[in-house]
């Protein structure tokens, strides 16, 4: 279905969950209030959610959260979803710290692709981060992706100031290595987390003028792609902020409570929590509808979404 702006939304984000293991610091460091289970979408809700969308044109789902292998059930979640016809493609978005040993279990449940969050390749930086004591053995994931021809294989690190933007040649050599992508993510201002923003975010021109050795590959809707001469694999930026990419914006999301987010940068926000299924196209119309032209974040942060980012699923 086209959008007030003749923007073709095809695709549907769907957080299944707003619970996480981790506890990143631009994310959710506090953990969540938790939540009872009631006023989350069952797995029926969340299908028949797919169901309905997929008559108005979306083809495309991505699985996130939170964490989305917290979930209890979510192989058999992500199988019911893949099922619903006209779906033609399911992904997620992970921390990959529960993935391990399990490839193979998500590729039957239907995934074809999976993007893993992973901000540094070093293990005492990972804790940091993402403020645990947990750590993530990526060499021995990457290759059980691999081996399960689960490719491209994308990692996505958000770039922050100080803290691993150092580690870019790090990240062209684990490209090169496996023949991945690594797209790096500006750091966006979402929900209102105790995070000294302004201090982490560097924006793309800054790091491109730092390694010259990337060279522009591609471009596609959300990302920018380099590469350097000699080396497999890509490093891609994703600039949401700096170079926004509203005018290709082809996305809603539906948040694990039951709210259909037409943009990820304010609050409108679209109950759909027990509601019948006639009603529910209705509303997936009016979310469509419902899309700015662009995110207002250049001009003010007053509208920044209230919801932090392990409850929209970014
Ligand atoms: N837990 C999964 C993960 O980390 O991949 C899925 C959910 S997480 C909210 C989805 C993506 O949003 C991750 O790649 C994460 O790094 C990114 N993210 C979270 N907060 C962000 C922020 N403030 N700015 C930019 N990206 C953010
Ligand atoms: Fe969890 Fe992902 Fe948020 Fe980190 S970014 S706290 S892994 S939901």
């Amino acid at each position: 279905m086209l959008d007030s702006f003749k923007r073709e939304i095809d695709y549907l984000r769907i957080s299944v969950t707003d619970r996480c293991n981790l506890r990143c610091l631009y994310c959710m460091p506090d953990g969540i209030d938790k939540r009872p289970h009631d006023e989350i979408l069952r797995d029926e809700e969340i299908v028949k959610v797919v169901k309905e969308s997929v008559k108005i044109g979306i083809k495309k789902i991505r699985i996130t959260g939170g964490e989305p292998l917290v979930r209890k059930g979510i192989y058999e979640l992500i199988r019911k979803i893949h099922d619903v016809e006209g779906v033609k493609e399911i992904t997620i978005t992970t921390n990959a710290t529960l993935l391990l040993g399990n490839v193979k279990k998500l590729k039957n449940a239907g995934i074809s692709r999976v993007n893993f969050s992973l901000d540094t390749l070093d293990d005492e930086k990972f804790q940091f981060i993402s403020n645990t004591d947990l750590t993530l053995d990526y060499h021995k994931l990457i290759k059980e992706l691999i081996e399960n021809e689960m490719s491209p294989i994308k990692i996505n690190a958000v770039l922050l100031r100080g803290f691993n933007d150092n580690e870019i040649p790090k990240f062209i050599e684990l490209a090169d290595k496996y023949n991945l992508i690594v797209r790096l993510i500006e750091l966006m201002p979402v929900g209102h987390l105790n995070f000294d923003y302004d201090k982490y975010y560097i924006s793309k021109d800054k790091v491109l003028k730092t390694y010259k050795e990337l060279i522009f590959h591609r471009k596609d809707s959300i990302s920018e792609y380099y590469h350097v001469e000699g080396k497999k694999g890509l490093i891609g930026f994703i600039n949401p902020i700096s170079h926004k990419f509203c005018s290709s914006c082809n996305r809603i999301r539906l948040t694990a409570d039951g709210h259909l987010k037409p943009c990820l940068h304010n609050n409108n926000e679209i109950m759909i929590k027990d509601i019948d299924e006639t009603q529910l196209l209705d509303k997936l119309k009016e979310a469509i509808k419902a899309k700015p032209i662009s995110h207002t974040l250049d001009e003010s942060r007053d509208n920044i979404s209230d919801r932090p980012m392990n409850k929209i699923g970014g």
